[in-house]
């Protein structure tokens, strides 16, 4: 992936005293060619690179930074320019309801995104409503209908899906619209999410219709959906969606496959629009806000330690995310109490390994993820279970007797004891230089 390509070149800058010029280009060289091979349109990898040297020649020796540090910092910094710089938030309505138009190829994940974006919405206090104006193909009504009632969100329908390839939905994809924007005000929804038609490939006739929809309702927001593992076509779809509806902001979907990143810069640099919102899955919780400088830290693989505090956050018990927090900043030591409610946490919050994916030197660890057992959790946590609460708080204290009584009660191997108290030891060493603001993973410990 793009960053294990990166972060492999950046290993190979470590250790290096100076950079020679030779160096910069060997090392620039190696960034095209991980941007081409994940699929970074080829103008956007030009102007890039060249970016990149330019400032890296030029770069002032500095006392702070060893030389690849800094390339890593000029890159991290390139890389969130051209993803939009800051974080772009819904342009809400002042009065009445904030109307959302959704737009982009058939597939590219509008529906799903529409159940994802209301419930997001509605956690945070919104009163979403959907509107059904994909009247194009057969199922998109009843999927609409699906997405809304998992989203906990009503769907304004007035012409009912059919259920047949062959059977015709019929009604005016703009008049459903304006009427559910109506709808939606008559009923002090504070948010209207209009879902609209898209095809396999642009489409005049199609793009009439949205620019139609557009012109009807008038929308606060037009979001362009758009797969990112589409590749090299991002920037003409993304071109022809700029000029027939004039989007005014970017979702990524389908990010949780394996082209991270490409279709990301090159979307974000051709029509200068920002990407706004991530789309990581097919449950209505795969979704966030999208970050520049977050993203840029992915494909650096420096980790995504905030992204990963914001989601908990979300999914995880509040008054346990403020307790783990009060701890770091307190330089408390982590103990198996607070490692059994942070595996419960990650119970909850379903796909460990997503997690786990997201979590600082991510790339080099990927294979062992993929392998990854969620059976694993469950024998944890029989064996912290079996410790005594004050085993659990001060760890030091278990010793070879203690370990076999631990091993007995839980039911595994007191070799099995020894690897998790060897992981927790990790684990602890990982939380405090958290605490101390360091990012493991980064050459020579960059600060945070
Ligand atoms: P639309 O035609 O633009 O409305 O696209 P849909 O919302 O119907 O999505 C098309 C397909 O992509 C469906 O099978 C979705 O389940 C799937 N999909 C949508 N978003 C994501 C995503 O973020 N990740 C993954 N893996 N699949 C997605
Ligand atoms: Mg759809």
């Amino acid at each position: 992936s793009l960053s294990d390509r990166l972060s492999a070149t950046f290993q190979n800058l470590r250790g290096k005293g100076r950079l020679s010029e030779a160096d910069i280009d060997a090392t620039v060289r190696e960034i095209r060619r991980a941007l081409l091979d994940a699929d970074v349109a080829v103008p956007v990898v030009r102007e890039f690179t060249a970016h990149v040297k330019e400032r890296a020649l030029g770069a002032e020796v500095s006392e702070a930074l060893n030389p690849s540090q800094q390339i890593v910092k000029i890159v991290n910094e390139e890389l969130q320019n051209i993803l939009g710089g800051q974080t772009r938030r819904i342009n809400m309505a002042k009065t009445g309801p904030t109307i959302i138009m959704l737009a982009g190829l058939q597939g590219a994940g509008k529906t799903t995104l529409a159940g994802k974006l209301s419930h997001w919405l509605k956690k945070q206090g919104h009163t979403p409503m959907l509107v059904a104006s994909d009247l194009q193909r057969p199922n998109a009504v009843n999927q609409l209908q699906v997405v809304g009632s998992r989203a906990g969100v009503p769907v304004f329908a007035p012409h009912p899906g059919v259920n047949s390839e062959f059977e015709e939905v019929t009604g005016d994809p703009v008049q459903v619209a304006r009427d559910g924007v109506a709808e939606a005000r008559a009923k002090l929804h504070d948010v209207v999410i209009v879902d609209t038609a898209g095809r396999l490939g642009v489409d005049a006739e199609l793009m009439q219709q949205a620019r139609d929809i557009r012109d009807a309702i008038n929308p606060h927001e037009v979001l362009f959906v758009i797969d990112a593992m589409i590749g090299q076509d991002a920037v003409n779809t993304a071109n022809a969606f700029n000029e027939g509806v004039d989007f005014t902001g970017v979702v990524l979907s389908k990010l949780d496959g394996d082209a991270r990143g490409g279709a990301a810069l090159s979307v974000a640099s051709v029509t200068g629009k920002p990407i706004m919102f991530a789309s990581t899955g097919e449950n209505v919780t795969d979704f966030e806000q999208f970050h520049p400088d977050r993203m840029a830290s992915r494909i650096l693989d420096m980790g995504d330690v905030l992204s990963l505090i914001e989601q908990a956050e979300q999914t995880w018990d509040k008054a346990e995310a403020d307790r783990m927090a009060q701890k770091f900043a307190d330089r408390e030591d982590f103990t198996f109490e607070d490692f059994l409610a942070q595996m419960q946490q990650i119970r909850k919050m379903g796909s460990m390994k997503k997690l786990l994916m997201m979590m600082p030197g991510a790339a080099q660890m990927r294979q062992q993820l993929e392998q990854f057992d969620e059976k694993e959790i469950d024998r944890v946590e029989a064996i912290v279970r079996s410790m005594t609460p004050h085993e659990r708080v001060a760890p030091k204290i278990i010793n070879g007797s203690r370990r076999a009584r631990i091993a007995r009660g839980s039911g595994v191997t007191v070799s099995e004891v020894n690897q998790l108290m060897e992981r927790f030891a990790q684990a602890q060493k990982m939380m405090k230089k958290l605490a101390n603001g360091q990012m493991p993973g980064m050459p020579g410990g960059m600060q945070m």
